[in-house]
């Protein structure tokens, strides 16, 4: 029997490169447009991605042996879930990989931007010591603050765990799923609510249909002038020109964004322009840890290819 073809097309590590080749012949892409993708699944039996591959219908379709599709992390709105299933063909992803590295940066979020500390170490490097000290108004402790999480999930519920057993914060959150109960004060309400009450509002959902545009002018205007808004999740769930408006208008206080539509945003993204506006590069999955474990998913691929039952398999859960 020939060796299975696995496809690879973007960076795993040296030893899940070498687990994948001890059991296949793998072809690392150095693109991932879609006329690459379609030439490279052709006679493929796995197709090993990330974050930034597009696995479409059309991919998947013209990928007439595959056998698994695999993606290091969590968040699988870049492969058509709707077409893997009807060819039958499990998709296989981390979804654990990155919890506490994304609850901690988000943590990290709600810090810079409530003691805008981001700000500060900008207008420090040109601006006078000791006017900006007298500028600066003070804030309110984060034990007198309410956090709102939308997506109470595994990422969610961790930075609520944080912000709750670590700086008292208040919780208000809304999923719509029944979630809990946790370890933790934490009142479940409807988005309006969570949006109208919370000083600092995070953003934990998956992209799906129904949360892609989630945040727009009126879900901002909802929001208190005073509030933060934070998106670790997918850029999409916020209307980027919304937000730069309520930005620009000083209808809320600032946001921390994360994730972008499209990444890399391109330079005249209006989020690049926008005041109080912490941006990161899709960095809060980054931590060592959370990196190592996506790299685990080749332990399904084998698993699949093997014929074997996969440690993770994605479970339609029909949001
Ligand atoms: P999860 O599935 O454990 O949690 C998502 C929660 O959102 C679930 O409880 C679900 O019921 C809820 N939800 C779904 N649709 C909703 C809606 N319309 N309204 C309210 N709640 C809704 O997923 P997770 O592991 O917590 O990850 C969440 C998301 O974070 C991922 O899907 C991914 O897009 C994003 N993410 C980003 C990074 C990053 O580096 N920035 C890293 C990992 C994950």
């Amino acid at each position: 029997m020939s060796r299975p073809r696995i496809v690879v097309t973007e960076r795993y590590s040296p030893r899940a490169m070498e687990r994948l080749a001890a059991v296949g012949d793998v072809t690392l892409l150095d693109r991932r447009d879609e006329t690459t993708l379609l030439a490279a699944v052709a006679d493929a039996d796995a197709l090993v991605v990330r974050t930034h591959t597009t696995v479409n219908r059309r991919v998947i379709e013209a990928g007439k042996r595959l056998r698994v599709i695999a993606r290091g992390g969590v968040g699988l709105d870049n492969i058509d879930l709707a077409a893997a299933r009807e060819r039958g063909i499990p998709v296989v992803y981390t979804p654990a990989a990155s919890t506490h590295a994304v609850a901690d940066f988000t943590i990290g979020l709600v810090l810079a931007l409530q003691r805008r500390i981001a700000w500060f170490d900008r207008e420090i490097r040109t601006g006078d010591f000791a006017a900006l000290r007298s500028r600066d108004p003070g804030c309110p402790e984060l034990r007198h603050q309410m956090l709102g999480i939308i997506g109470m999930g595994r990422i969610g519920s961790q930075v609520a765990r944080r912000a709750s057993m670590g700086f008292g914060m208040q919780i208000m959150y809304n999923d719509i799923r029944p979630v809990g109960p946790f370890p933790f004060p934490a009142v479940s309400a409807t988005r309006d609510q969570v949006l109208a009450s919370a000083d600092v509002v995070s953003l934990h959902v998956p992209l799906t249909p129904l949360t892609r545009g989630m945040i727009d002018r009126e879900a901002l205007a909802r929001m208190k002038h005073d509030a933060y808004l934070i998106n670790t999740s997918r850029g999409p769930v916020v209307v980027a020109n919304d937000l730069a408006a309520a930005l620009r208008e000083g209808r809320i206080a600032g946001a921390a964004i994360d994730v972008f539509d499209p990444e890399p945003p391109p330079q005249d993204h209006p989020l690049r322009a926008a005041p109080n506006c912490l941006l990161t590069p899709h960095v809060a999955s980054r931590s060592r840890e959370g990196l190592a474990a996506m790299n685990d998913v080749v332990e399904d691929v084998v698993a699949v290819l093997e014929g074997r039952p996969p440690a993770w398999p994605w479970i339609d859960e029909s949001y």
